[in-house]
């Protein structure tokens, strides 16, 4: 069982970047499943509010499905953001996770119990989940930036041949 989700400073500082953006930013934290301690490898951003270049959905779960597939240790952690601005204009509520986040965050748990959110906020990264593990934001470990360019590598490759072969995809 996971125990811990261990996030690299250099993922969690991508995290804060993307939090001081007046948009509300989501995507997919990248983990292994090792047995305790289990790494984020990779942040793959999906959506930045209003911008209309954003994955569509159905491309993204395509996408993210033949990953894990193919990559059977890995599993992801839905991400989004509440940005500074938001939290300005509507109050500190914000700084947990909104009334439609948990609505949302529960229907998935129904149908997955091992479904993870996290919210991003200028002042805090909270997980959610049935049994969410503690969340530990550390140093580097060995590896991370080449599994990084390892997994963006693959993504784009997945993605390309999406593309091409959209109609021909077979997911067992
Ligand atoms: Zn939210």
């Amino acid at each position: 069982m996971v125990k811990r989700i261990i996030l690299p400073e250099r993922i969690s500082e991508k995290l804060d970047l993307l939090v001081r953006l007046d948009q509300e930013c989501s995507g997919i934290l990248l983990y292994r499943k090792t047995k305790e301690d289990c790494p984020i490898d990779y942040m793959f951003l999906t959506g930045i509010s209003g911008n209309k270049k954003a994955i569509p959905e159905r491309e993204r779960e395509n996408l993210i499905k033949k990953f894990y597939f193919e990559n059977p240790d890995y599993s992801g952690i839905d991400f989004h953001t509440h940005s500074a601005l938001n939290i300005q204009k509507y109050g500190k509520k914000l700084e947990d996770f909104s009334k439609g986040d948990l609505t949302d965050i529960e229907s998935k748990l129904k149908r997955d119990e091992n479904y993870l959110a996290m919210l991003v906020t200028p002042k805090r990264k909270i997980l959610y989940g049935k049994k969410a593990p503690d969340l530990v934001t550390g140093e580097n470990y060995p590896f991370s930036e080449m599994l990084d360019k390892t997994i963006g590598m693959h993504l784009a490759y997945i993605r390309n041949n999406i593309k091409e072969n959209l109609e021909e995809i077979y997911y067992p």
